[in-house]
């Protein structure tokens, strides 16, 4: 079997955008059969508001991973800032494993930290107090507690006041803060950072002191191709997966 590890993030599934679910179904039972494991660092979902909201997409989706964990891939999930809510339930269904914000894994010798990116982003400080609040366990109890067609429009309610933000504050401030990047790899001791979050795959370098220079790798969404970044004991690189290049 291929030791390659495979990370992604920011699919953003929902049912308005079904080229790019099958795009994303079609990698699961192609490219990703082929990895020794696979790491799905958050916004999986475009939204989630809790395990009882059940969709023929997210049905779909749980038998696919599902299938793939059985095959013998190991399946990781780091939950983002949209789907945060997936649970228990889901994940008996999908039977991967749920990772905590940060996780420090061991990548070929390289200690790695493993983040979804929103952590990071620390110039929005309105953003930070409304994330600290909504996944308050007290909120997060309250909240589940509601009627599904509540929390349905409370979610649109959401999302449309996050656009109303993001246009409204500057570009910088929804960007990854380099000091709040250098405080995290410094406290966990990692060399590598995964992340994604911010919608711009790249490969930069990190000075953590003067003589260390770490390496940050930014996971990029998927609209049309997907955006996986294939790590091996030679190298990580980022790979394009397109909806015609692994045909079955
Ligand atoms: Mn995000």
């Amino acid at each position: 079997m291929s030791k390659e590890n495979l990370f992604v993030s920011d699919i953003h599934l929902s049912e308005d955008t079904p080229q790019v679910n099958d795009l994303f179904l079609s990698f699961l039972k192609t490219r990703a059969k082929n990895a020794e494991a696979l790491y799905i660092l958050g916004d999986l979902f475009n939204v989630w508001i809790g395990d009882d909201y059940k969709t023929e997409l997210s049905k779909t989706l749980a038998q696919e991973i599902a299938r793939l964990s059985q095959s013998g891939v190991k399946v990781f999930f780091l939950p983002g800032n949209r789907d945060f809510l997936l649970g228990v339930s889901y994940a008996n269904k999908t039977q991967w494993q749920v990772l905590t914000e940060p996780t420090c894994i061991d990548l070929y010798q390289q200690p790695t930290l493993l983040m979804h990116g929103d952590l990071l982003c620390t110039n929005d400080k309105v953003y930070q107090r409304y994330r600290a609040f909504i996944r308050h366990p007290v909120v997060r109890f309250t909240t589940g507690l509601l009627p599904l067609n509540f929390r349905i429009k409370i979610a649109n309610k959401l999302r449309k006041a996050s656009k109303k933000h993001q246009t409204n504050i500057p570009y910088t401030n929804l960007d990854v803060n380099p000091l709040t990047v250098i405080h995290f790899m410094q406290k966990y001791n990692c060399t590598q950072l995964i992340h994604g979050h911010v919608h711009r795959q790249a490969i930069t370098e990190v000075s953590l002191n003067s003589t260390q220079i770490a390496k940050r790798f930014v996971l990029g969404p998927w609209n049309k191709s997907g955006s996986i970044l294939v790590c091996s004991p030679q190298s990580c690189h980022f790979e394009t997966f397109l909806a015609n290049s692994h045909a079955q």
